[in-house]
């Protein structure tokens, strides 16, 4: 199994939650985490955040906070470059 489309799923999942992506781009999106467990977990952890930041009704996201889930959909792309096929 490999998963090539990973690394422009993710640049496009910052995009694609800010809903201001095309709906080809989202179809494609979309039907990559669906098939991607990887790709979800990642979606998941930033949509998190944003859920966090909208309730807490702040206008941006709080540095640490943004710098600490960053770093965690690093791990899961480390995860995702060191696990064979
Ligand atoms: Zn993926």
């Amino acid at each position: 199994m490999s998963c090539d489309n990973c690394e422009t799923a993710l640049e496009k999942l910052y995009v694609f939650l800010d809903e201001e992506i095309d709906t080809a781009s989202h179809d494609e999106i979309q039907a990559h985490i669906d098939n991607c467990s990887s790709c979800l977990t990642a979606y998941d952890l930033e949509r998190v955040v944003k859920a966090l930041v909208s309730r807490s009704c702040a206008e941006k996201a709080p540095e640490p906070l943004r710098a600490k889930v960053l770093y965690s959909i690093r791990s899961v792309q480390v995860q995702i470059t060191e696990q064979p096929g």
